[in-house]
């Protein structure tokens, strides 16, 4: 049977996907549109896991780089897997490093599955080769220094034969890039410069290229070996030389970032999009993101707050944290409750990133709080009110009695106390809980003592809270030695209260303006 007999057959889909060579930033639109469909992903130790953040729900995923016994799956068993699930009729998603065809073994995947009459396509990627030397200020072309580049393996498929024209290599005023080349460093060079490549041409060792850990070595042919053992070099590494590698200095815009180098632990609620974290790495940092807090709906939270809306008119709706203004109008758009029933009231915001969330569903806030807390928020309230019933405005009062607080189960009272005391009733409703995120103590742990953290970051209390609860007394020394940069006042004095010292405190209680803090800090 060929191919286009075969294609008839009731088979899945295969997508050889190029992940990139690390950097997440540098996958395809297509290869994230991919991973958002694939009913399986089997993938390798070199692509970047946080891709698969973006598969959907229930996709099963595999990985078939390095087992802990350090032996790699061989990749007959690879190609069985993927065939396998393609004919249960899934699409599968194979992803991998780079670009599937430079050195991926793509070709022989692709085979397989013409072979097995499965449909495929190839989702081309950024390789190490180009887009990894890129990052390290290394352009594979340049007028002055070389008019071809050339991409080699320096790993060989039986013991160290390596099958390549040494001789032309050595001749041509190009570019070589040497994949797999670490362990046959000593090798190479001696064969490049026996062929009569200049001893003295410039090379450099890339590691871990687009990557917060990305390093970049330069030195000469000669001297490629001593520097391999010198700097313990190791795989993942590009190796590079020719002349493009003196602008290195010029060029290498990545190792130059603001915050190159250096590590933030964010403590947050979820790990999905978050703003902090992608501000983060934009500026070079890497980023450690521990979920100390799981958050959860509360259960039938919907047809409560169906039945509130409905049942009773409250003049102002109250969020004191994007989760509950998420939950809320989640809530009313899964239950169809349509947004015009909330026309004559108003809206009432802690702080911009709630603002922002509120925001998103098309309804802008009448009020938002000065000062970002509870209190902070019922005293913008009553200013409001008192402002709409002063003589300028009498024209159109503002009646503020009742108020509905959708809320967490662990919120203070702070806001309701305050309003009670003028007159002014709140209904709080608690519509999700806020637990501590137990299973992440080890991770959290392990980060603080041996991952070399710069920075921590608290956005509320319940994040410093949980921290503490999570890595327990006898290790709160470990947070000593680490900045703690705190989102605002109440922040701070939670830390404080512990005995730990605040190391820096955000301007205004936004995600923006910590980040600033934070850049002050570095320069
Ligand atoms: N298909 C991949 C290459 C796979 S071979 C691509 O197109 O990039 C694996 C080799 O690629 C590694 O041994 C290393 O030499 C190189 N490599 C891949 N990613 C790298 C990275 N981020 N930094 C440095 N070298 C990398």
């Amino acid at each position: 049977m060929n191919f286009k007999e075969k294609k008839s057959l009731e088979l899945g889909r295969v997508y050889l996907v190029g992940a990139g060579p690390g950097d997440i930033g540098l996958i395809t639109l297509k290869g994230i549109e991919c991973i958002k469909i694939a009913d399986v992903i089997i993938y390798d130790r070199l692509i970047n896991t946080r891709l698969l953040d973006y598969k959907k729900k229930n996709c099963e995923t595999i990985y078939v780089g390095k087992k802990s016994s350090n032996h790699t799956i061989p990749q007959e068993k690879i190609n069985n897997i993927i065939a396998q699930k393609a004919k249960e009729g899934k699409i599968v998603v194979r992803l991998k490093g780079g670009d599937p065809y430079v050195f991926g073994r793509g070709g022989e995947e692709g085979e397989l599955l013409y072979d097995e009459g499965i449909e495929f396509e190839i989702v081309p990627g950024v390789s190490s080769a180009i887009g990894g030397l890129s990052y390290a200020g290394i352009p594979v072309t340049h007028r002055d220094f070389a008019s071809s580049f050339h991409i080699v393996t320096g790993h060989a498929k039986k013991d160290n034969n390596l099958d390549i024209n040494w001789r032309a290599l050595a001749e041509e005023k190009a570019t070589v890039v040497f994949l797999m080349g670490i362990g046959n460093i000593e090798y190479i060079s001696k064969m490049l410069i026996s062929n009569g490549k200049d001893p003295n041409t410039p090379v450099a060792f890339v590691s871990w290229a687009t990557r917060y850990n990305q390093k970049t070595i330069t030195t000469s042919l000669k001297d490629a070996k001593k520097c391999v053992d010198k700097n313990n070099i190791t795989a993942p590494s590009l190796f590079v030389l020719g002349g493009v590698v003196s602008l290195t200095e010029k060029l290498g815009f990545f190792e130059r970032k603001k915050m190159f180098g250096k590590t933030v632990l964010v403590t947050r609620t979820r790990s999905k999009n978050s703003k902090l974290r992608e501000k983060l790495e934009k500026n070079g940092a890497r980023v450690i993101e521990i979920a100390t807090i799981l958050i959860n709906e509360k259960e039938n939270y919907q047809e409560i707050i169906v039945d509130k809306i409905k049942a009773k008119k409250y003049d102002c709706l109250a969020f004191t944290s994007s989760h509950s203004a998420e939950y809320f109008f989640e809530a009313m758009k899964e239950k169809r409750l349509d947004s015009r029933c909330l026309a004559n009231t108003l809206i009432a915001s802690i702080g911009s990133a709630t603002t922002e969330t509120i925001e998103k569903y098309g309804l802008f806030p009448d009020i938002e709080a000065k000062e970002f807390s509870g209190k902070g928020l019922a005293k913008s309230i009553v200013s409001y009110k008192i402002d709409s019933l002063s003589e300028a405005n009498s024209k159109h009062k503002i009646v503020i009695d009742r108020v509905l607080f959708p809320c967490s189960e662990i919120a203070s009272t702070t806001f309701e106390d305050a309003l009670e005391n003028f007159n002014i009733d709140v209904d709080r409703v608690e519509i999700y809980e806020n637990k501590i995120n137990y299973p992440i103590k080890e991770e959290l742990i392990n980060s603080l003592k041996n991952e070399k953290v710069d920075y921590i970051t608290f956005t509320s209390s319940s994040t410093f809270n949980n921290t503490l609860e999570l890595i327990g007394n006898e290790n709160i020394h470990l947070l000593e030695n680490i900045k703690k940069v705190s989102i605002g006042d109440i922040t701070s004095e939670t830390i404080e209260k512990s005995g730990l010292k605040v190391d820096m405190q955000s301007k205004i209680a936004t995600i923006d303006s910590m980040i600033e803090t934070i850049f002050d800090d570095i320069k």
